[in-house]
């Protein structure tokens, strides 16, 4: 077994079948992604535009691809033919970019919504009153080429378990809430995206359906 096989079996022994494992390839070579594909694992996840679309273009094409960084509405089109979903939304314009962009390519691109949950003011991200505002501004009304499928969360650094536990607590408080104000009785608002390499089991303990891991599958990065 190779390193990252052994790493991706020990990470999918510790999480419920029912989440989904984003590896985070981001500064990985396409070498190193492959090794990954071999071991079976096929969902990635990038926070780069031009790095994202040129490992899209070098990969096998059933590797299904996230975006998790910042987007500027100016790339979008490099990656709305085969993102699998958008995790990083914080705006109305952006998603309106998105929808447009899908709809070219005649595609439906999930997108969840990035909240704000974090100490840290440098983490970009949605308030709770925000994401009601975009939902119910008209503009969003006229979208047919994005659904909205949850929203993503990223804690603040820190060893302070208690504080981590109480923004994915937040967060998950907030997915349930838009939930029933907004998506009650309609089918795919149902991702709570949180949860990375140093504090994923807390974010599972309190609900997450997706982790985001990079450094816990292809070791730390230089960066
Ligand atoms: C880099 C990154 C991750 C993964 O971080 P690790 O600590 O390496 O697991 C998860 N989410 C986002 C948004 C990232 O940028």
């Amino acid at each position: 077994m190779t390193y990252i096989e052994r790493n991706l079996t020990d990470l999918l022994s510790s999480i419920h079948e029912t989440v989904k494992l984003v590896a985070v390839s981001k500064i990985k070579p396409v070498e190193v992604i492959m090794e990954a594909y071999n071991a079976g694992h096929k969902v990635f996840g990038e926070n780069r535009v031009q790095e994202i679309a040129e490992k899209e273009q070098a990969l096998p094409k059933d590797i299904e691809w996230h975006f998790i960084g910042h987007l500027q509405t100016n790339k979008v089109k490099y990656i709305a033919g085969f993102v699998s979903m958008i995790h990083s939304v914080d705006s109305l314009k952006l998603l309106t970019v998105i929808d447009k962009e899908a709809g070219r390519h005649n595609r439906i691109i999930p997108c969840l919504f990035e909240m704000h949950i974090a100490e840290e003011d440098t983490k970009y991200g949605l308030s709770l009153q925000e994401i009601r505002d975009i939902l119910e501004n008209p503009v969003f009304g006229k979208l047919h080429n994005i659904r909205i499928s949850g929203l993503m969360g990223m804690a603040t650094f820190t060893d302070n378990e208690t504080r981590i536990r109480r923004e994915f607590r937040y967060l998950k408080e907030c997915f349930n809430i838009l939930k029933k104000e907004y998506f009650s009785g309609l089918e795919g608002f149902s991702e709570a995206s949180m949860g990375m390499s140093g504090d994923y089991r807390i974010a599972l303990e309190e609900g997450s359906t997706i982790v985001r891991i990079g450094s816990l599958i292809f070791g730390e990065r230089d960066n």
